[in-house]
Formats: C-alpha cells, sequence, structure tokens
C-alpha cells in the first residue's frame, strides 16, 4: 500500500494539480494560500528560496488523531528537506554550511496573523558559532539565535511573551540604548543565553539542541494553532469552516539583516488605497521582514530602493508585472535581499479600498489583463454603497473599538458615517442645527412621520426600536441619512432626556458617532471621509455594468431633489412616490386633518380643494425632473391616524391646558386656552375613532380610497393636472397611477372605474391626451395568488415586499425586528432577516405566482418590486430570476442596484 502524499516540495505543484484534480481552488485547499502562491511563483521562474509545504490534510489527520503525525509524513518531510539541502549545498544540523529553515502557517483563506510561525529553525549553538564564522557577523548570528529561542518559546511552548520582553528591555537599560537593532554583539550573546534559561524555567527543558527535534516540534505548534482561540475566534467573525485545516511551510531562511547589501520590504503592485499604478511599499536596509511590519524603524519607501539596489529594484519591477500578469490582480508582495540576491517570499492579491478596487478593475480592463464582465464582477455592491455616504476613518474605528468606546451596536439600516450631539427630540434637532448651526443625532425610542424634520436636520438617526423597515429606516434610506435602528440595548429616557447602554449613561447634547455600515454606535465623534460618486473610474465600471444588466433600475422617490438625484446615479424612472408623504408637510397637515375632522361632505371637499395645488405642484416637479421617464404614482396608503398626533401625547396635552385654565389671570387668556382645548379635544375624538387594534390589516390602502372617493380622486386630478400642465412646457410624462393594498380584484376594479373617470374629466377640460397607466401594488398574498383576475384591471404590478413579507411571515414589520426575529435569527431558526433579503421559499414563490398570473392574462404586464428588497444585491438576483421588469430602490442604492443587476445576468450566463 502506497502512503499517501503529505508532503510537496513547491516544484512539485503539477502532481498536487493532478492528485486534485486540477482546479486552483483545490489546490488552494490543500496548500493553502501562501503554499499555493509560493509554488505558483516557482513555476512561473520567480525567485523563491527553496522549500516545501505540509498540507492542510496532513493538518486535518494529526488534529483528528489527537496529535499524531500521520503515517509517513514525517519520512516524506525528511526526504523534502533533504532534496533543499541539494538543492542550496547547506545541510540542517551541518557546524560547516547549517541550512535554516522557516516554519509558516497558511490556510486557504488568509487569516492575517491568527496563526503561528517559527523563523531561524535550524540554529544550535554549534551551528550559531558555524554561522558566525561564515558570515563574520557575530551581532546578525545571536540576534538570529535569540529570535529563535523566543519565537520557540512563546508559539511551541507557550511561554509569556512578556517573560522575554523583560530580558529585553534589561539588555537595552544595560547597554544604555533604546531601541534593539542599537544593541551589539555581546549584548545579543547575553541576551540568548538568557532567554535560553528563561525558557529552561518556564518549560522545564533545555531549549532543544537538535534541529530535527526543534523542526518537528514547530510543525505541530502550527498545526494546533490551527485550533488556537486567536484562529478560531476569527473563523467565526469571518465565516471561515473549521475544517479546512492550515498548511506548514518549511522554507529556506533568507537574511535581510546580514548587513547593508542585504533589505527586506513589503510592495503593492499598485496603490492599495487609490489604486493607482506603480508599486507602492516599504523596505528597510539591513533588517529582518517583522521589522517592516512591526513599525519600529522608520522604513523608506520602496521608490528608493531604485537608488540603493538598482538591480534588485528592477528585478522587482519585473517580477510585479509577470505577478499581475499571471494572477491577473494587484499582488501585495514580500521579499528580501540577501547579499544583493532578491528572493520573493510571499505573493497574494492585495488588500484595497473600494475606490481602489474600482479603479484597479477599469484599469485592468484597459490594459487587456481582464474582461470587462470580470472588472463587473470583481466589485461587489457594497464596495459601490461606500461611493455614496460618508465613512468613518478606519483607522479611528479601531481605535475607539480598542478603547472601549463602542457601546452598543443595532440594525445598519442606512449606511455611510454620522457624529454630533445626542438630540431626543425632532424639533430640537432642527432648531440646534438651523439655528445654532450644531450637528445633531437624532435619538429615539422609534420615528413617526411628523419627525420627518428632524430627521432631515440631523446627521442621522438612531433608535432603540424598529426594524429594517420601520420608518426611520426608509425615511434615512431615502434620504442618504445613516441609520442604526432597533438597538435593544439602548434605554431612553426621553422625560429624563438621557440613555443609558449598560454603564454607560448618555445626556441630551454629548457627543456621539453611529456607523450605519456596522451598526455600531461610538462615544464621542470619529472622523469621516467623504468619497465621491463622480469617480470617472466608477463611472465607468457602472456604465459597463448597464450593458450586462437586463433589469431596469428605478427609484423611490417623493420630491424633486430626490428624483434628480436618482436620474444623476442612474435611475430609468420612479417606481414609487409615496404621495402621502407630502400630507406630513408643515403647510399641508393642517389642511390633511382638516379634510380628516370633517363632519359634512362640504368640509371635506373645500380641505382637499385645498391640497389640490399643493399636490399639483408636488408631481408637476416631479414630472419634470423625470422628463421622459415613467414616474409611478402610488396613492395615499397609510392609515389616518397617522396624520392625528399621538393619543397618549393628546391626553396629556389636553390635562395639561386643563390645568393651565386655573392659573390663568385674564379672560383672554382662558378664551385662548378654552379654543386650544375644543381644538385638541376634537382632535383626541377623531384619533379615538380612528384607532384599530391592527391598523395595518384595517382602513388603510385601497380601502381608503373607497371609503373616501374624493380623497383619491383629489389625487387623480392633482396628477393630471400637473402632467397636463408640464406637457404643455414640452416634458414628456408618463405618469402611471397605483393603487395599494389589493386583496381582491373588485376591490381594483371599483377604484380604478372611478378614477379613470376622473382622469379623463381632467384630460377632457384640458383638452390633451396623456399617456397614463393604472396599476397596482402586489402586498397581500390574497392578490399574488389571484393575480391573473387583478391583472384584468392592472396594466402593472409593483412588489411592495414590505407589507407582502409582513403578510406571509404575519410577522409586524414595524416591531419585530428589534425583538424575536432577530433572536430568531441569531438562533438559526430563519436563515436571515425577511425584511432585508427576501425570503426565496415564502415570499418569492408568492411573487412568482403572481408573475405567472398575471402574465397569462396580460403577457406585456410590467412587474417590478418598490419594497426595500428592492436595493438589496440578493433580492436583486432573485428578482432577477423572476423575470420582473425593474427593480426601484432609494436613490442611494441606484449604483448599487446596478451593479446588481448586473451581476445577476452574468452569473445566470
Ligand atoms: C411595501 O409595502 O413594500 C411598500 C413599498 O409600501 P410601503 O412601504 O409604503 O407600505
Ligand atoms: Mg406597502
Amino acid at each position: 500500500m502506497t502512503t499517501r502524499q503529505w508532503v510537496y516540495r513547491f516544484d512539485e505543484l503539477d502532481s498536487a494539480e493532478r492528485y486534485v484534480g486540477g482546479s486552483w481552488e483545490d489546490v488552494r485547499a490543500l496548500f493553502g494560500g501562501k503554499g499555493a502562491n509560493l509554488a505558483e511563483m516557482v513555476r512561473i521562474g520567480v525567485p523563491v528560496p527553496p522549500g516545501f509545504i505540509v498540507t492542510t490534510e496532513a493538518c486535518n489527520v494529526y488534529l483528528e488523531a489527537g496529535g499524531i503525525f500521520p503515517e509517513g509524513m514525517w519520512d516524506q518531510v525528511l526526504q523534502a528537506l533533504h532534496t533543499i539541502e541539494a538543492d542550496t549545498g547547506k545541510t540542517f544540523g551541518d557546524p560547516r554550511q547549517p541550512l535554516l529553515v522557516s516554519c509558516r502557517s497558511g490556510a486557504k483563506f488568509s487569516m492575517p496573523g491568527m496563526m503561528d510561525t517559527v523563523l531561524n529553525i535550524g540554529l544550535n549553538d554549534l551551528t550559531a558559532q558555524a554561522m558566525v564564522n561564515l558570515t563574520g557577523d557575530e551581532r546578525f548570528v545571536f540576534d538570529a539565535y535569540r529570535r529563535l529561542i523566543q519565537m520557540f518559546g512563546s508559539v511551541v511552548m507557550g511561554v509569556a511573551d512578556e517573560v522575554f520582553e523583560h530580558v529585553l528591555t534589561a539588555a537595552r537599560q544595560k547597554a544604555g540604548v533604546t531601541v534593539e537593532s542599537d544593541l551589539q554583539a555581546a549584548d545579543w550573546k547575553e541576551v540568548t543565553d538568557r532567554f535560553k534559561n528563561v525558557f529552561r524555567n518556564h518549560t522545564q527543558i533545555d531549549f532543544p539542541q537538535d534541529p530535527l527535534e526543534q523542526l518537528r516540534m514547530a510543525t505541530e505548534a502550527v498545526f494546533k494553532s490551527w485550533n488556537g482561540k486567536r484562529a478560531v475566534d476569527y473563523r467565526n467573525a469571518a465565516n471561515i469552516p473549521h475544517d479546512l485545516g492550515t498548511a506548514v511551510n518549511i522554507v529556506t531562511m533568507v537574511f535581510g539583516n546580514m548587513g547593508n547589501d542585504c533589505a527586506t520590504g513589503v510592495a503593492m503592485t499598485r496603490n492599495g488605497s487609490t489604486g493607482e499604478p506603480g508599486l507602492e511599499g516599504d523596505f528597510l536596509i539591513n533588517a529582518q521582514g517583522e521589522d517592516v511590519v512591526a513599525g519600529i524603524r522608520m522604513t523608506e519607501d520602496i521608490t528608493t530602493m531604485a537608488a540603493s539596489f538598482p538591480e534588485a529594484y528592477e528585478e522587482l519591477c519585473s517580477i510585479a508585472n509577470k505577478l499581475e500578469l499571471h494572477y491577473r490582480d494587484m499582488q501585495d508582495m514580500e521579499f528580501t535581499i540577501e547579499k544583493g540576491k532578491l528572493w520573493m517570499l510571499q505573493t497574494r492579491d492585495g488588500k484595497r479600498t473600494a475606490r481602489a478596487a474600482v479603479r484597479i478593475a477599469v484599469d485592468m480592463t484597459r490594459e487587456g489583463l481582464i474582461s470587462m464582465d470580470q472588472a463587473v464582477l470583481r466589485i461587489s455592491p457594497e464596495q459601490i454603497d461606500f461611493f455614496l455616504h460618508p465613512q468613518f476613518d478606519p483607522a479611528a474605528i479601531a481605535d475607539a473599538r480598542s478603547h472601549g468606546r463602542m457601546v452598543a451596536r443595532g440594525l445598519n439600516v442606512s449606511p455611510g458615517a454620522a457624529g454630533g450631539l445626542v438630540v431626543f427630540e425632532a424639533d430640537l434637532a432642527e432648531t440646534w442645527t438651523k439655528r445654532d448651526g450644531k450637528k445633531v443625532i437624532l435619538v429615539r425610542p422609534e420615528t413617526k412621520p411628523d419627525d420627518v424634520h428632524g430627521l432631515l436636520a440631523a446627521q442621522g438617526v438612531l433608535t432603540s426600536r424598529g426594524g429594517r423597515t420601520s420608518h426611520a429606516a426608509l425615511v434615512a434610506r431615502q434620504f442618504g441619512k445613516p441609520a442604526v435602528v432597533g438597538v435593544a440595548a439602548l434605554e431612553i429616557d426621553l422625560s429624563k432626556r438621557e440613555m443609558r447602554c449598560g454603564e454607560t449613561l448618555i445626556r441630551e447634547g454629548d457627543v456621539i458617532s453611529i456607523d450605519g455600515n456596522t451598526g455600531e454606535v461610538f462615544l464621542g465623534e470619529l472622523p469621516t471621509m467623504l468619497p465621491d460618486i463622480k469617480d470617472p473610474w466608477l463611472i465607468d465600471l457602472l456604465s459597463w455594468a448597464d450593458e450586462y444588466r437586463t433589469l431596469g433600475v428605478w427609484a423611490n422617490a417623493d420630491y424633486p431633489e430626490d428624483a434628480r438625484r436618482a436620474r444623476s446615479y442612474g435611475a430609468q424612472g420612479i417606481g414609487l412616490c409615496r404621495s402621502e408623504h407630502m400630507f406630513f408637510e408643515t403647510d399641508r397637515l393642517p389642511l390633511f386633518q382638516k379634510m380628516i375632522m370633517a363632519r359634512l361632505p362640504v368640509d371635506q371637499r373645500e380641505a382637499l380643494d385645498a391640497l389640490l395645488p399643493f399636490q399639483r405642484d408636488d408631481f408637476a416637479g416631479l414630472f419634470r425632473e423625470m422628463d421622459g421617464m415613467p414616474v409611478i404614482i402610488r396613492l395615499i396608503d397609510p392609515p389616518l391616524h397617522e396624520f392625528l398626533p399621538d393619543l397618549v401625547e393628546l391626553m396629556g396635552q389636553l390635562s395639561d391646558l386643563k390645568l393651565r385654565i386655573r392659573d390663568a389671570g385674564t379672560l383672554p387668556d382662558i378664551d385662548a386656552l378654552l379654543e386650544e382645548i375644543r381644538i385638541k379635544e376634537r382632535l383626541r375624538e377623531q384619533a379615538e375613532k380612528l384607532k384599530e387594534q391592527n391598523p395595518m390589516l384595517g382602513m388603510r390602502g385601497v380601502r381608503l380610497g373607497i371609503h373616501i372617493p374624493d380623497l383619491t380622486k383629489m389625487q387623480v386630478r392633482a396628477i393630471f393636472e400637473a402632467a397636463c400642465l408640464v406637457t404643455r412646457e414640452g416634458v414628456t410624462v408618463l405618469p402611471k397611477i397605483m393603487i395599494p393594498l389589493v386583496g381582491h380584484a373588485n376591490e381594483l376594479k371599483v377604484q380604478r372605474e372611478a378614477l379613470e373617470a376622473e382622469a379623463q374629466a381632467v384630460m377632457a377640460e384640458q383638452n390633451l391626451k396623456i399617456d397614463y397607466k393604472f396599476g397596482t401594488m402586489i402586498e397581500l398574498p390574497r392578490a399574488a395568488l389571484t393575480a391573473d383576475q387583478i391583472a384584468e384591471y392592472a396594466e402593472f404590478f409593483s412588489y411592495g415586499t414590505n407589507d407582502l413579507t409582513q403578510t406571509t411571515y404575519g410577522i409586524s414589520r414595524d416591531d419585530a425586528e428589534s425583538g424575536f426575529l432577530i433572536e430568531y435569527v441569531g438562533k438559526g431558526i430563519l436563515p436571515e432577516n425577511p425584511f432585508a433579503t427576501l425570503d426565496e421559499d415564502g415570499v418569492v414563490q408568492l411573487m412568482k405566482i403572481g408573475v405567472d398570473k398575471g402574465r397569462s392574462v396580460r403577457p406585456d404586464l410590467e412587474c417590478g418590486i418598490c419594497g426595500e428588497h428592492g436595493g438589496d444585491p440578493r433580492s436583486i438576483a432573485l428578482c432577477h430570476s423572476l423575470g420582473l421588469t425593474y427593480v426601484s430602490c432609494s436613490p442611494f442604492r441606484v449604483p448599487i442596484a446596478r451593479l446588481a443587476a448586473a451581476h445577476a445576468a452574468l452569473r445566470k450566463k
């Protein structure tokens, strides 16, 4: 029986490929990323110090067996070691020409710094002396030897780092120097001896002098570090499976610290922050790799290497090109120059900012390295998000986290970073912003439509309740305001104007920062950076994405400014104008309330007549912005009580007013108070009357239009009068009237007939023909199931997936996300939050029935989505599969949706 191959030399990539069946992914899984790239570099002729890989399979077998090497593995290690000896002319443990090796971890997915490494293996008292004889550099040799004892002690034997640090501090003090690099040969010799003592005292054994014993123990330590706490935590956080194992890379040591003809450095083939072409990096003459990374010594810019090591620099530049050409991606390389000879120690795809990622993808396409579709696929929708909102400086975030200033975490419902004074009330938010020029964060248990002015004035919004489709989330996304909602740990006491977050007390006026990307809340203000949507590379990339996508991308916008922004971001229409939002504005709300409170039809008519010009102006503004593009106006939807003050608040105000009467001094004062009481009493009565047990299932949507026909008629009149007005101005207008929350075809039939009559009447009055359509929202399961009947009366469908998810699951869109829903997701009962990503097995199935049934009656039926899912990349992919016509999302998500739609189309190819 032949034993399995557990060990591969770097030049044995071919046989590994044969073993795993050829795919690069599988080679990476077997060799780990670092080993696979080292072997690949060897194959394409890049100078890599001789070495070999002990596979991840060996690691897994070792761990499963409870710490026993797989059969044959160690013999294979010894064999590979002999090959290196032959290649280098050096021998492991040889007191004349000693070979030294490093033993490094390397998993399939990069886990920076999470697992272990031991350098300089092979040094002992004898070989150290041999190295001194060979190099004539005692200082270098004993520095290397003590590093081995230190790393071996901490990594393999678990001796605490501080113990070694104490010795180093004492040595520096004794020598009267502040940095280690100023220690001399005698100092390092003494440190080496002390380290050996420390080692013995803490491990009860002598530092092993047998190099093979050192290698064996180091290999075991690297295997075991796969299950170290750091590594396990990292994998949990980064969603990396726990059964992959780590490979061990055993590589000939090359030294960058053997004199001034030696150096070491790191370089990226392009700038990782901006994406600009050209090498970027740091290097140090006469130093070891870790000195560059540790930041103890001031590094030099890589370009200065052209002067100090011209040949090596030229070679490095040509290797950089070769590696980019090979990997077709920006590379992050580590190298060492030993006695003038350049060695590459590592290459991997370089980490980069979103901005750099976009520029690199576009530049590489132009350079012929990748194709246009590859460039589009290389950028994730989340990276596009970066261009649209201010972001916190990543260094500031790390600093705040490490100093305990991250005090809570909630739902990251609207991206971007914001900092400012805590304000608990919308009016005050507006006052502090407008009057005092302060930056504020509006903090509320939850927001309501009449908080919008405060939300608009604020930098961002933070709520302790609510979910992804809560009012705060919707409005924040719509206006591009960062928002964190549903922060259950936040105890807000509005009466005391303070909030508690565990031990931390935050008062109104204190400064906080919120990160809408991560849902984190920080104490104090973190510095922000403003990315730029006008980035020319981004514009190109998105225009390439447009060539691949088949889904239209429209926007949810209520106001002309939103429409303008949406259009400038590439929206092809308005998929949802929530017409009721206009009623909340200060000059309209009293009129709308008058309409609600009217006892006589004539009073109601009067209020509606007064509202008409406002609505007409609103719609005309939208039509002008969207000249030539469709605009879907959704008729009033929410239950009417939302337009009245809160009942509890009203009761409080009333008892307050009644108390004030007692203290009123003059008759006119009393009269004024009585009048106020009368008005508030009326409001209270009406609010009482409109109160419903389940308002979301009550008098809303199409039911309102049927119940108060003049209300939706007024809206339709406003739409058509506005359409006629702007048509005369030369604008091409394509209005679409959308009727919400239809459950039965008859509702739509009745409402449409009434409204279409009004539309015809306006067109006749104006003597103009408008190209219009009537359609409906599919927001109730029954609507989806009877879509063929509904399609008789609808020229288009728009899936209102906020309500459709609510009604399919029977889960409240307003409360669940700050309650049991998150618990469900946390416990794995639900795979994810269905209000964030479409529920494929339930809601999407209903959508499919709706599309199929609808199009069976009306083949050209336009089907879109306007729920919050329309801006979610994974939901967009599902919409693509369903064959929807378009997705509609907040203006700020339009660029993301364009890219996500292209990804969906390309991945289906
Ligand atoms: C929906 O329900 O998905 C929708 C877009 O309508 P609203 O959020 O206004 O209820
Ligand atoms: Mg809805």
